[in-house]
C-alpha cells in the first residue's frame, strides 16, 4: 500500500505498553475501528493485499475470535464469500475439532466446526495482529485438518521482529502494516 495510506492506518492504532502483561506492546485497533473511513480503508487494504498475493480465488474467509471476526467478516463481504468463525474453547455449538497452542502471553485452545468447510475449499485466514504466529499456525492447522486449503494468511499488523511468519511457511502471508 502507498505510504500516505499506511501512515493514515498506522495513526489509527494506539500502542498500549505492558498490556496484557509486562513487556508486551499491545497494538490497540479500537481507534481505527471507530473511524468509518479508516475502518473501510483497512478492510479495502486487507482485500487488496490478498488480491496482490497469489491472486488465488478463495471460497471462504476464516477469522479467529475476537478481532479476527471484525476484519474477517468485513473482508468476506468485500470479496463476496462466506465467513468461518474459529473460536475459543467451548463456544461453538456443533461438533468441533480443537488445537492447543502457545501465545505471546500464555496458552489457548481454539476450535472450529468439523463441517465448517468442504474438503478442498480455498480459505483466506485473517487476523488483526501477527505476533509469534502461534494463533495463525494453530488456526491454519485446524482448517487444514478439516480438509481446507489455506491459500492466504493476511494481517492488518505484523510484528515482524517476532518472526511469526516463519511458522506459516507454505502459505502466502501478507500484512498491511509491518513493525
Ligand atoms: P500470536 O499467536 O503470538 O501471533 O498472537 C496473535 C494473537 O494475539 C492475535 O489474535 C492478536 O490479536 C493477539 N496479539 C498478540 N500480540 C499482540 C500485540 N502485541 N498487540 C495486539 N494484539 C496482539
Amino acid at each position: 500500500i502507498d505510504s500516505v495510506l499506511s501512515e493514515r492506518l498506522a495513526a489509527g492504532l494506539r500502542d498500549i505498553p505492558d498490556y496484557p502483561s509486562p513487556g508486551i506492546l499491545f497494538k490497540d485497533i479500537t481507534p481505527l475501528l471507530a473511524d468509518p473511513e479508516l475502518f473501510a480503508a483497512s478492510v479495502d487494504a486487507l482485500a487488496a493485499a490478498h488480491r496482490a498475493g497469489t491472486g488465488a480465488e478463495v471460497d471462504v474467509v476464516a477469522g479467529v475470535e475476537a478481532r479476527g471476526f471484525i476484519f474477517g467478516a468485513a473482508v468476506a463481504l468485500s470479496l463476496g464469500v462466506g465467513f468461518v468463525p474459529i473460536r475459543k474453547k467451548g463456544k461453538l455449538p456443533h461438533t468441533t475439532v480443537s488445537a492447543e497452542y502457545t501465545l505471546e502471553y500464555g496458552t489457548a485452545i481454539i476450535e472450529v466446526h468439523e463441517d465448517a468447510v468442504h474438503p478442498g475449499q480455498r480459505v483466506l485466514l485473517l487476523d488483526d495482529v501477527l505476533a509469534t504466529g502461534g494463533t495463525a499456525e494453530a488456526a491454519a492447522g485446524l482448517l487444514e485438518g478439516i480438509g481446507a486449503h489455506v491459500v492466504s494468511v493476511s494481517f492488518l499488523v505484523e510484528l515482524a521482529f517476532l518472526n511469526g511468519r516463519e511458522r506459516l511457511s507454505g502459505r502466502d502471508v501478507k500484512a498491511v502494516l509491518s513493525y
